[in-house]
């Protein structure tokens, strides 16, 4: 087996061969009753694996120092003591950052069974991105925090990204005017040409709050939050009255021990803006079935587009990590382990 291993603790961004590093080992399973073995095929790697890098529980466990870091997956059931899963299946769920996995009962309560994947013309890739964790996020908490109305404004931080481009096509399926910030010309450029965004910017080059300005005029009713920092204090500036800010995640505040501290919070009550965070796993009973039938019918039917970033084998999965970390990743980052 080969295995991406926790070594240290990173104090800002994780650096391959100190923080984590490759191991390989002999992989012979001794399956209980309920266990499965899994031949990994793809990778998710995503910004929320960087707090569990840390010593401090945050809402997830952290990862264990000598232990195989954890991802979310698509792999195949090569050996199994459970007749939920019979050898030959195609899951998905978490296993290690390594080729094989010895999964126990209890850590395969959540997996999901990807029937007829194997006949499919989908690519196994789309159930760790749009058809998966990612897309849940961008639908259902557009919905649930954002509460969205047509003609209202959206200005949605990290666009480009796994979650950021699926929330800019769903606010503009309901009517929203779709505003993005992105870390590069290019991107820039996709959100406009490709995406059909409305206006867009690269927040590394002027000031943040003139680009929002110009990108905004009319001000902004939702702010699908996924950087924090000084984003967050341009936008709070640039609100709207009753505005909603859907706090998914904060990526400019992962990688160092000096957090940001954003100095006009009594915006928030100023201009009674609703500043509420989530947690994916907590809306799937809610929406995971219309999440399916429609996200599945608009992907399906090439309604909504979706780029991914596919880097080839677990030796690359490290570099891949810290490339998405920084921005390098043009799209859901996802590392490619093995054909079907
Ligand atoms: P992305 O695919 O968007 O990748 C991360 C992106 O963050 C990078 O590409 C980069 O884009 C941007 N970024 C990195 N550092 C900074 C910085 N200092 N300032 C601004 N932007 C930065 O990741 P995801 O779509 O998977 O995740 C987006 C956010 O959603 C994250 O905050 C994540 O934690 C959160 N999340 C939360 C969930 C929940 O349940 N609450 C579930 C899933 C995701 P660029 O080039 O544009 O800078």
């Amino acid at each position: 087996n080969k295995s991406v291993i926790m070594l240290k603790r990173p104090e800002e961004y994780p650096i391959p061969g100190e923080h984590f590093g490759l191991q390989e080992s002999e992989f012979k399973p001794v399956l209980k009753n309920g266990d499965i073995a899994t031949r990994n095929l793809a990778l998710s790697l995503d910004p929320y694996m960087r707090p569990r890098m840390d010593a401090e529980k945050s809402y997830i466990d952290c990862f264990k120092i000598g232990e195989p870091l954890i991802a979310g997956g698509v792999a195949e059931v090569i050996e199994s003591q459970n007749p939920r899963f019979p050898v030959g299946t195609i899951i998905e769920g978490y296993v290690g950052w390594e080729l094989y996995t010895h999964l126990t009962e209890a850590n395969i309560q959540d997996h999901r069974i990807l029937h007829g994947a194997r006949e499919s013309s989908i690519p196994l890739s789309s159930y760790l991105g749009v058809l998966g964790m990612p897309g849940m996020t961008a639908y259902s908490s557009l919905i649930e925090v954002g509460a969205p109305k047509a003609g209202e404004t959206i200005f949605i931080s990290a666009a480009a990204g796994a979650v950021g481009q699926l929330v800019g096509q769903m606010a503009k399926r309901l009517g929203l005017r779709v505003v993005g910030s992105v870390g590069s010309d290019e991107k820039v450029e996709f959100l406009l040409k490709d995406l059909h965004f409305d206006a867009a910017f690269n927040y590394k080059r002027g000031n943040i709050l003139e680009n929002l300005r110009k990108a905004a005029p009319e001000g902004i009713d939702i702010y699908y939050e996924n950087v924090g920092g000084e984003q967050l204090e341009a936008v709070l500036e640039q609100m709207n009255d009753h505005g909603r800010i859907v706090a998914c995640g904060m990526i400019s505040q992962y990688n160092t021990k000096n957090a940001y501290g954003v100095r006009n919070l009594l915006q928030v009550v100023i201009k009674r803006i609703r500043f509420e965070g989530f947690l994916v796993e907590e809306l799937y009973a809610k929406y995971g079935e219309q999440f399916d039938k429609e996200v599945g019918s608009w992907f399906a039917n090439k309604e909504i587009k979706y780029v991914e970033d596919v880097a080839h084998g677990i030796e690359n999965a490290m570099d891949a990590f810290v490339g998405m970390l920084k921005g390098k990743n043009f799209g859901k980052q996802v590392v490619k382990i093995a054909d079907l």
